[in-house]
């Protein structure tokens, strides 16, 4: 069927909508009428190509909501007219990463995906002139339908608003992750969260709910730190003005925070969170840093028992994980409207695009399917 969804061709090129040919879904496949889609800095990274060479051409976006269309031969957990939230790492259940419980991590999706493929390693998506496109983080929806593995469909509550379940399936699942399955935060702890765009809001609504105290977020952007006290912070440090924001962290947590959460994705702002944590500390780095560029901490710290980590989508299982999310959110437990600053049509993708960029607000929405997406 044709669709219009947006292309990227080349990162030295805007983003562009673009008329393309989807094929039906295959054995053990999803077809998903996108009615919402978040833009996430993941996007920009690629778009940017700093994903890596070889990640073009690609119908992207990753952060979505929908329902099901028609699903594809094996599809049981699924049917038409159920609501899903999209995501990006289908795990295979059946590769040594899996086995192992850590689905986020797994290989079949790592060496397909890499690809822009599908788990059998091919795509549904091909331009007009039937030059194959790659499906971006498998899930490429920022598009009127996609087609997805059936473990990137996962059936969510219909009363949750579709414009908001979008959020789900990126920044919430691996906001909430990094706090709950990495960190494992305990009440009373102190979290640092640095960057408070889309993913970074997440971080402090899960720190919030886990009982940490204090929660300090920092930001240079006045706008995302007002945000993030709405969010739960219970202190903000404007780092375009503070000359030290790792004094000023370890001034408000009596010598460092238990766990400093970096979510931007840079060298400088990896040794802020390094910074930041008390003898004992983790620093967990959640920001998606560019291909080919290395951070460096004075080593000589390590001897104070501090722990630099990295995590991944969540770092547990992001599908079995989606339905609790939703159920939090459809509780009013976890506030996702409050973390959307923009909405707006497919077609203002690079716009949103151009927004993350600059810095500017938390998470645009794009509503491919405004009376689908149930918004106003
Ligand atoms: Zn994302
Ligand atoms: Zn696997």
């Amino acid at each position: 069927m044709r669709i219009r969804a947006a292309v990227l061709r080349h990162p030295s090129k805007p983003v562009e909508i673009e008329e393309v040919e989807l094929d039906p879904p295959k054995v053990g496949e999803v077809l998903v009428r996108v009615a919402a889609v978040g833009v996430c800095h993941s996007d920009v990274r690629h778009a940017d190509g700093d994903l890596g060479p070889g990640r073009w051409p690609a119908v992207i976006g990753h952060e979505g909501a929908g329902v099901v269309e028609s699903v594809g031969e094996g599809v049981t957990h699924v049917a038409p007219g159920d609501h899903v939230a999209l995501c990006f790492v289908p795990a295979c259940r059946s590769c040594r990463y899996c086995l192992a419980g850590k689905p986020n991590l797994c290989e079949t999706v790592a060496e397909h995906g890499a690809r822009g493929m599908l788990m059998d390693g091919t795509s549904r998506l091909r331009l007009p002139d039937g030059t194959t496109l790659q499906h971006g983080l498998r899930t490429a929806c920022f598009a009127e339908r996609t087609v997805v593995a059936a473990g990137g469909a996962v059936r969510i509550p219909a009363e949750l608003p579709l414009w908001q379940a979008a959020l789900l399936g990126c920044g919430v699942v691996t906001g909430m992750g990094a706090v709950r399955n990495v960190a494992r935060v305990q009440p009373g702890q102190s979290v640092a969260v640095l960057g408070c765009g889309g993913v970074g809001l997440q971080v402090i609504a899960a720190a919030r709910l886990a009982g940490a105290d204090p929660i300090i977020a920092v930001d240079r952007v006045p706008e995302k730190l007002e945000l993030a006290r709405a969010q739960g912070a219970t202190h903000a440090v404007d780092a375009a003005e503070d000359v030290s924001p790792a004094s000023s962290i370890r001034q408000l947590s009596d010598g460092g925070v238990d766990y400093a959460f970096e979510v931007i994705g840079r060298p400088e702002t990896i040794r802020l969170a390094w910074d930041a944590i008390r003898p004992g500390g983790t620093a967990v780095v959640v920001g998606l840093v560019p291909d080919g560029v290395e951070a460096t901490v004075p080593a000589v710290e390590f001897l104070s028992d501090k722990s630099l980590v990295g995590t991944y989508y969540g770092s547990g299982d992001p599908a079995a994980e989606l339905p609790g999310l939703a159920a939090l959110a459809l509780s009013g437990e976890l506030d996702l409207a409050g973390v959307i600053t923009h909405v707006d049509g497919l077609e203002g993708v690079e716009a949103a695009l151009d927004r993350l960029r600059r810095g500017e607000g938390a998470r645009t929405v794009l509503l491919v399917d405004r009376a689908l997406a149930g918004y106003d």
